[in-house]
C-alpha cells in the first residue's frame, strides 16, 4: 500500500505536509500550493489509510484517518428494490459490497466479506430479513476478502457457485489465504484470517449461465471463465436490472489487476475476456450497478472500467517496460480514483501481453 495521501487533488507524502497542508485549507490555492513547495518531501511514513480523496474544506479540520479494520458492518443495510439489500463498503479496503436478495422461499447472499465475525454477522443479518427462508451463499470469486469466512455457511446453509471458481479455490486457496496475510493485511489485521478454512461449494454449475429460484423472484449467475479471476461469476436480476459485479468492477477505484507473482500470476486472470465481461454485462442495461467495492450507480461504472483498460493499452503504446512517468501519466488521468497501486500491475499485465 501506498503511504501518499491525496487530498483536494494535493498529494502528501508526509505527516509534516499534512500539517502544512491544515493550516494553509483556508488560504488560497496559489498559497496553499507554494507553501507546499517549500516542504520537505517524504520525510515521514503516514501509516493511515492509503489514499483519502475529499474537495471539502471542512475536512481539513477531520483527525487523521486511521486504516480501518476490514470487517463488515452489517448494522445497515440499504433496500434497493423490494426485498433486495445491500450492505454496502463504505470504502473500508478489503471489505466488498454484500448482497442479501430475499425470495419466499430461499435467501441469496452475494459474498461474505473476509473472517469468520464478517460472515457471521452477514449470516445473522440475512436470518433477520428473511426469517425461516433457507440460506444459500454464492460467492462472486476466490478471493479472501469476498468468501473467505463461508465456512460459517457450511452447516446453516448451502454454498453454490460455479465450478471453475471450485477448481481455483481448491487449486490456490492455500497460497491465496497465505499471500494475503503475509502480504496483504498489516500485521495487526492478519488474525482476522485465523481459523479460516477453505470451504468449497456444496453445489456448482459447469455452464456460463445459470438461474435460480428464490420462491417467487429467479436470480440469473453469469460467468466468463477466467477474467479477474479463475471462475468470477456476476449475480443478475432481471425484473429489477440489477447487477452485482465482484471484483469484475470497482468503481473511481484502478481495477484490481492482481498480478502478484507467485500468488497470483499472469495466467490466473484474462483481461481480454475480462472486458468482454464488462461489455455483455452492459448489454444487459442494468439500472442498478453494484460494484466490487465501491459506491453503488449505473452502467457508467462498468464503462468507466472497460474505457479504462482501452486507456491503459494506448497508453502503454511501444513501451517495453514499467515505466515511472507512464504510471504518473495514468494516474494523473483518474484524480479521484482510489487504488493507484493498482496501476502498476496493469501496465506489467499488457506488457507481457504483447
Ligand atoms: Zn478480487
Amino acid at each position: 500500500m501506498s503511504a501518499t495521501l491525496i487530498v483536494d487533488s494535493t498529494t502528501i507524502n508526509s505527516k509534516d505536509e499534512f500539517m502544512t497542508y491544515r493550516a494553509m485549507s483556508s488560504n488560497t490555492h496559489f498559497q496553499r500550493r507554494q507553501m507546499l513547495q517549500l516542504t520537505a518531501l517524504g520525510a515521514i511514513a503516514f501509516g493511515a489509510s492509503s489514499e483519502v480523496a475529499t474537495g471539502q474544506e471542512s475536512a481539513a479540520a477531520l483527525p487523521l484517518p486511521k486504516r480501518p479494520l476490514p470487517v463488515v458492518d452489517a448494522r445497515f443495510p440499504v433496500e434497493v428494490a423490494s426485498g433486495v439489500f445491500i450492505l454496502l463498503d463504505k470504502r473500508v479496503p478489503l471489505v466488498p459490497n454484500i448482497g442479501i436478495i430475499v425470495g419466499r422461499d430461499t435467501v441469496l447472499i452475494v459474498d461474505c466479506g473476509l473472517g469468520i465475525d464478517s460472515a457471521e454477522s452477514v449470516l445473522a443479518l440475512a436470518r433477520r430479513l428473511a426469517p425461516g427462508r433457507q440460506v444459500v451463499l454464492t460467492v462472486t470469486h476466490a478471493h479472501p476478502e469476498h468468501g473467505f469466512g463461508a465456512q460459517v455457511f457450511k452447516n446453516n446453509g448451502r454454498i453454490y457457485y460455479n465450478a471453475l471458481q471450485k477448481e481455483y479455490l481448491g487449486r490456490a486457496g492455500q497460497k491465496l489465504l497465505d499471500g494475503f496475510r503475509t502480504n496483504i493485511l498489516p500485521p495487526n489485521h492478519r488474525y482476522l484470517l485465523d481459523n479460516i478454512v477453505l470451504t468449497p461449494p456444496d453445489q456448482t454449475y459447469d455452464q456460463d449461465h445459470t438461474t435460480l429460484d428464490l420462491g417467487g423472484r429467479t436470480v440469473e449467475f453469469r460467468t466468463w471463465g477466467k477474467a479477474h479471476t479463475p471462475g468470477d461469476q456476476i449475480v443478475f436480476l432481471p425484473d429489477e436490472r440489477i447487477v452485482f459485479t465482484g471484483d469484475l468492477a470497482e468503481e473511481r477505484m484502478f481495477p484490481i489487476v492482481p498480478l502478484f507473482p507467485p500468488m497470483i500470476t499472469a495466467q490466473d486472470m484474462n483481461i481480454s475476456q475480462w472486458e468482454i465481461a464488462l461489455g455483455d454485462m452492459l448489454k444487459l442495461q442494468p439500472n442498478l450497478v453494484v460494484p466490487g467495492h465501491g459506491s453503488i450507480g449505473g452502467p457508467e461504472i462498468l464503462a468507466e472500467v472497460l474505457a479504462y483498460f482501452g486507456n491503459v493499452r494506448q497508453s502503454i503504446g511501444l513501451a517495453t517496460n514499467v515505466d515511472r512517468h507512464l504510471i504518473e501519466h495514468i494516474r494523473a488521468e483518474y484524480p479521484t480514483w482510489e487504488n493507484s497501486e493498482f496501476i502498476e500491475p496493469a501496465v506489467r499485465y499488457f506488457l507481457q501481453e504483447t
